[in-house]
């Protein structure tokens, strides 16, 4: 019972210890994982792929129509000539009419650098429009020139190219019009605010919209503060940016189809527009033109190479910036921890589940993630990586189905060099010397080498002994095995492993009891998987070499209990027989000189003590040659042994009266055996009944046949046996001593010779009793067909034949 609760609390610990180092391999491949895409993501690779993926989560959005472009289209290029000669005068007339239609905001794309005649009439026109009663505001555009790599705060450009002073004197705003596009090309950021030379200046979208909101752009450092990631402008609208004040725009068409309110410049100039279309609106003024596209880009969306107009990715920053929808890229931190904590919970998930729950997990982490994602994205306009963020997922995923892989080839190796051994072990015949040789060979395989040594632990002695190979008798440890033995030490005392760089001794312990070590040479450094086996290893030889030595010492007991008998037989019996003769000599001579009564007496207890021995003799004799099993089986009929049998038993039963009855079918197939042997046990049996059950008591014998097997039964009314004593009834000499039978002579061996004839011919026999009420014993014997008769192996230690 303790044994088993033992075992139970050993095994609870082991699937405990096995569940955690799951755990803790499950977070360090995650940890794995998680590096190698943190190195990916640091190093930049997979850019195209990586910003792709990032678009799948842009849906366009409705414009809120507070954004209307007028564009500088094909027919107003064919009505007005060359776009780069177009004279002053016609922006004028746009403003007027634009400030005439009550537009709030007009932001030209157009780049009016050089001085022209009509500066002076366009000065007018934006002055006038700035005094009119809708305040139009007037946006000009400038561009950065030579992009400035040492500015790290904000895109920056080395100079700037602006319009000319009188137009910007007139109380236009002014406004960069670059445009930054992403690693892939495409434009998916705006700046909010560049640096150009020494200042800083919105962008044309940025100044629009400011100016839409009545704020000034020569306040813009006054009114507009910047921390990291986010540009206030008054009344708390926080814009997030990234580190170089780009704000992500969303995009609320394609390129090619234009949701926006677009008119041709040409049209408006000719008066086909009514002006009041522009009222309270920011019109935007750009080169929209179908066939040569110059002021065009790339944008997310872009498919077949279509294009979209500068002016109308300005139109999209305005809209962004009206809607307050700008996008917030996860940070560097952010994106860090996210890949970080999506490996490790991956390491775990797919270190814990079984095999077939691998790829379900997978999918359904992705599957959770990504509408994870999905949902910030729309809720707060967070954009996460999804391709860095599904990478670490997909990685943990490989690296630990690759380690689980390696792991079950390993184990399976495992597997099968412990059961090779066990199974050699098992052909070795349980010998300690064999399974020495097959534990040291089994150990070079595992450790890669060859030379391994066994260790046996010789406790009374207290000394640890090469056993494999073994010493000569009475020779010392050559000194160069000294450092091995050392390390065997070692590993004794500190109740392990121990590795010395390539040197391993493997403790083999039995139930905490040291039997030995094993020391040998690995090939490579051990690694966790090896000497995980080697543990193993170590706890299944431990287990053989016990086993071996039981059976040694089993064998052992049984030569010297034969060894026991046969003295007895020879030794013993021929001076008792010589007593005997001598001592019925004496009674014959005393009897017929009439010597007196004393001498006599003396006489027949000597021949009766005599008597008893031999009877004790004999056997055990017959008890050791039945254990030897049948040596020539012979068919005969059991009816017939049994009428021998009770025709012996009958004079003692009459004589105490005691009634018998006998039921026994016609006839009996033959049964093969040693009928002699049979006569003896079923003649013990009866003895029994007749000797353990008082004057007038009854007794009976039935005999069954039962189709392939026969049961006799001898019962009895006697004193019956205690329920306790019945497991014990058939060892040798054991006796049972109640008030009834203490004085009833016998040798204890009757019973255990009975059940070594039984067994010797296949068969069993039993005993049940009543305290007080009587036994019944059942014999069953198997009734063999002559040819499928089994042959009996001889018991251990007994020698054959
Ligand atoms: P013994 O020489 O003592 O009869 P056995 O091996 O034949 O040795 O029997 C062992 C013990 O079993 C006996 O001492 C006796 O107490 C008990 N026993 C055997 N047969 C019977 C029986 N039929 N009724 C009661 N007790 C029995």
């Amino acid at each position: 019972m303790a044994a088993r609760q033992t075992a139970d609390r050993q095994a609870g610990w082991r699937q405990r210890k096995a569940r955690s180092s799951q755990w803790l391999t499950g977070l360090g491949l995650g940890l794995l994982a998680a590096g190698l895409t943190l190195l990916m993501w640091w190093g930049g690779l997979f850019v195209q792929v990586r910003l792709a993926l990032d678009d799948v989560l842009v849906v366009p959005r409705e414009p809120s129509g507070g954004v209307v472009i007028i564009a500088i289209d094909d027919p107003s290029l064919e009505q007005y000539g060359r776009f780069s000669e177009w004279p002053r005068h016609l922006y004028a007339d746009l403003i007027d009419r634009l400030a005439q239609g009550g537009a709030r905001v007009v932001a030209l794309d157009v780049l009016l650098s050089e001085s022209s005649a009509g500066d002076d009439r366009l000065a007018e026109a934006i002055a006038a429009a700035r005094q009119s009663p809708a305040r139009t505001r007037t946006v000009l555009a400038t561009v950065g020139t030579q992009r400035d790599a040492a500015s790290t705060d904000l895109v920056g450009y080395q100079a700037a190219v602006g319009p000319v002073t009188a137009l910007s004197a007139a109380g236009a705003l002014v406004g960069s019009v670059n445009v930054v596009p992403d690693l892939d090309g495409l434009v998916r950021h705006v700046p909010l605010i560049l640096r150009l030379g020494e200042d800083g200046q919105p962008s044309l979208g940025f100044g629009a919209f400011l100016s839409h909101r009545g704020v000034s752009a020569a306040l813009l450092d006054q009114v507009v503060t910047r921390a990291p990631g986010v540009v206030t402008l008054p009344g708390g609208l926080a814009i997030p940016v990234d580190s170089v004040g780009r704000m992500r725009m969303r995009y609320f068409s394609v390129p090619g189809h234009s949701t926006f309110d677009v008119y041709s410049f040409a049209q408006v100039l000719s008066g086909g527009v009514d002006p009041a279309v522009f009222t309270d609106r920011i019109v935007l003024v750009g080169l929209m033109e179908q066939t040569a596209l110059t002021d065009s880009y790339p944008v997310p969306g872009s498919r077949d190479g279509t294009l979209m107009a500068g002016v109308e990715i300005h139109a999209n920053a305005v809209e962004t910036l009206l809607q307050s929808a700008a996008l917030r890229t996860q940070g560097r931190p952010g994106q860090g921890l996210t890949i970080l904590g999506l490996a490790l919970l991956g390491g775990l998930v797919f270190r814990l589940v079984s095999w077939r729950w691998f790829l379900p997990a997978l999918g359904g982490l992705l599957l959770a993630w990504v509408s994870l994602v999905l949902f910030m994205f729309n809720l707060r306009g967070l954009v996460v990586s999804l391709f860095f963020s599904g990478l670490a997922l997909l990685l943990a995923a490989l690296v630990v189905g690759v380690y689980r892989v390696v792991e079950e080839v390993f184990r399976r190796q495992r597997t099968e060099i412990l059961l090779a051994s066990a199974l050699g072990a098992f052909e070795q015949n349980f010998s300690l010397a064999g399974i020495l040789n097959g534990i040291t060979d089994d150990l070079d395989r595992i450790l890669g080498s060859t030379g391994s040594r066994g260790w046996l632990w010789d406790g009374p002695r207290g000394e640890l002994r090469l056993a494999q190979p073994a010493l000569p008798r009475g020779e010392t440890l050559p000194p160069e095995l000294r450092p091995w033995h050392d390390l065997a030490l070692e590993a004794l005392n500190t109740g392990q492993i121990v590795t010395r760089q390539r040197r391993v001794a493997v403790l083999l312990l039995w139930h905490d009891t040291c039997v030995g070590v094993l020391t040998g040479q690995a090939r490579w450094r051990l690694g966790l998987l090896r000497g995980d086996l080697l543990r193993r290893f170590g706890w299944q030889t431990a287990e053989m070499i016990v086993n071996a030595r039981l059976y040694e010492e089993t064998q052992r007991l049984s030569d010297f209990k034969t060894r026991m008998i046969r003295m007895a037989s020879h030794d013993l019996k021929n001076p008792l027989t010589r007593i005997m003769g001598y001592a019925e000599l004496l009674q014959a001579k005393v009897e017929d000189d009439g010597v007196d009564g004393l001498m006599v007496k003396s006489l027949e207890h000597i021949v009766q003590a005599s008597e008893e021995i031999n009877g004790i003799i004999l056997d055990l004799l017959d008890l050791e040659h039945a254990r030897r099993g049948l040596d020539s089986p012979e068919a005969f009929d059991l009816l017939q042994v049994l009428d021998d049998v009770i025709m012996r038993a009958e004079n003692d039963m009459q004589r105490k009266g005691q009634a018998f009855s006998v039921e026994m079918p016609e006839t009996l197939p033959h049964l093969t055996g040693n009928a002699a042997q049979l006569r003896q046990a079923f003649g013990n049996l009866l003895g029994n009944a007749s000797k353990y059950t008082p004057h007038d008591g009854r007794i009976w014998l039935r005999v069954r046949d039962l189709g392939g097997r026969v049961h006799v039964e001898i019962g009895d009314t006697g004193y019956g046996i205690p329920a306790e004593e019945i497991p014990h009834l058939f060892q040798e000499f054991y006796r049972i001593k109640t008030d009834e039978t203490r004085d009833i002579s016998g040798t204890g061996l009757g019973l255990s010779l009975v059940k070594a004839v039984v067994e010797a011919h296949g068969g069993e026999v039993w005993a049940e009793s009543t305290y007080g009420a009587g036994s019944t014993f059942t014999v069953e014997l198997p009734i063999f067909h002559p040819d499928d008769r089994p042959t009996h192996a001889p018991e251990p230690g007994a020698p054959a034949g």
